[in-house]
């Protein structure tokens, strides 16, 4: 009896000591992965004051490439109407020559640029494919305004970048506005053009690097007066210019609707709430990018609710506007920790503004009553800090069930 369970336990011990090597391993095996990990970083810079004969050529390379891109979608929407079939990019790109000696003003565009053109186009018929595919009715691919086609892409090659001097293949060199270095290595420039200003966009491959651990996490619920509230009773509130911005874009929108159609002074009016739009766009842009930043450099653990299902949750229309930027907000935060090495846990959002994150009592409430008052424990606290302290609690027992199915 005391051979055999000796012998047991030896092996137990044994047993053990494999797996312990063995979970060693795989711990290296992830550190090294996360350093290995190559990540697309992009940097985006205004191009200054491009000279007279740039800003044609730039225009004209615009021009001419959404002029090619809705040739192109043209051509897929034929054959897809008369024959139901799809045109591939290959059968495209070797038009391109023949393209050339027709329209001779294509031959003053780098050649990789209108492949990317008509790869653009590709890429919007896959999507409308694979809808087809996924059984929904989705609408074709739509052809392309000036306002909607608004860059061109040097996918590889054409350009080079020294200093603040950008040269672009066949339109010529342009100084950028430097305003942060330019880390990794570069793949790829985005000539874009927002309203009357110019930008150079370059995707860049760089490796991850993982943020030091902090230890701690924390809850987030969206508010509705305030961008977000933490479940520790931080409120982010909105950035700093939103209410005179917003200001600015209803006057604009009230002036271009009372100018009369076709005129001149409508058209400045529509020039200046586009710049409007174009400025809140940047200015929220820019807040994201801070506070996504911010959350993932002090929490190795960000709880969210889960977006598809909140618009429904809420059910107000006004602020589906308000979910699309929470969104993108979402996106930005997922995609920093994921490169960070931490993590964002979403959870269902069922309740969390309802129920009460001391005793659990559900206290019903509509969206005009802005404090959470349990009668049950009496806990009082603000509406938004009671649900993201209940989404805290639910991505942390969400996070320790997923850690145990993966043990
Ligand atoms: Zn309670």
């Amino acid at each position: 009896m005391e051979e055999t369970k000796k012998v047991g336990i030896i092996k137990t011990g044994v047993k053990a000591t494999v797996i312990a090597i063995y979970a060693l391993q795989t711990i290296i095996t992830v550190i090294m992965k996360v350093a290995d990990k190559i990540i697309t970083k992009s940097f985006k810079f205004r191009i200054c004051d491009p000279s007279k004969i740039v800003q044609e050529r730039l225009e004209q390379t615009l021009y001419l490439c959404r002029s090619l891109y809705n040739a192109s979608l043209q051509e897929r929407r034929d054959a897809y109407q008369t024959n139901r079939i799809s045109i591939n990019y290959q059968h495209q790109q070797n038009q391109l020559p023949e393209i050339k000696e027709t329209n001779p003003e294509y031959k003053h565009i780098h050649s990789q640029v209108l492949q990317n053109v008509l790869k653009r186009c590709e890429r919007a018929f896959d999507g409308f494919f694979r809808r087809i595919k996924a059984k929904q009715t989705p609408g074709f691919p739509r052809f392309k305004s000036a306002s909607r086609y608004d860059s061109f892409c040097y996918p590889q090659s054409g350009f080079s970048l020294m200093g603040d001097k950008l040269t672009l293949s066949k339109i010529g060199k342009v100084k950028i506005k430097l305003s942060r270095a330019v880390i990794g290595k570069i793949k790829t420039c985005t000539i874009k053009k927002e309203i009357d200003k110019w930008f150079a966009i370059f995707t860049v491959e760089t490796s991850a690097e993982a943020l030091p651990k902090t230890g701690d996490s924390i809850g987030m619920d969206a508010g509705i007066l305030s961008f977000m509230t933490l479940s520790d009773g931080t409120q982010i509130d909105n950035f700093k210019y939103y209410e005179s911005t917003q200001k600015k874009l209803r006057t604009a929108q009230r002036r271009v609707a009372r100018r009369k159609k076709g005129s001149n002074g409508r058209k400045k009016a529509v020039l200046l709430l586009r710049k409007i739009h174009q400025k809140i766009k940047n200015q929220r842009n820019d807040f994201q990018h801070k506070v996504s930043t911010y959350l993932v450099k002090t929490y190795d653990v960000i709880c969210i609710e889960k977006l598809s299902i909140l618009g429904l949750s809420r059910g107000i229309l006004s602020k589906q506007m308000n979910d699309v930027a929470i969104g993108n907000f979402f996106l930005k935060l997922k995609y920093k920790a994921e490169n960070a090495d931490k993590r964002v846990i979403e959870v269902a959002p069922h309740w969390t503004s309802q129920d009460c994150s001391a005793c659990g009592e559900r206290v019903k409430k509509d969206l005009s009553v802005r404090v959470h008052h349990c009668l049950e424990c009496g806990l009082i606290l603000d509406r938004d800090e009671n649900a993201a302290k209940n989404i805290h609690r639910l991505g942390l027992s969400l996070l320790a069930q997923t850690q145990t199915v993966r043990l």
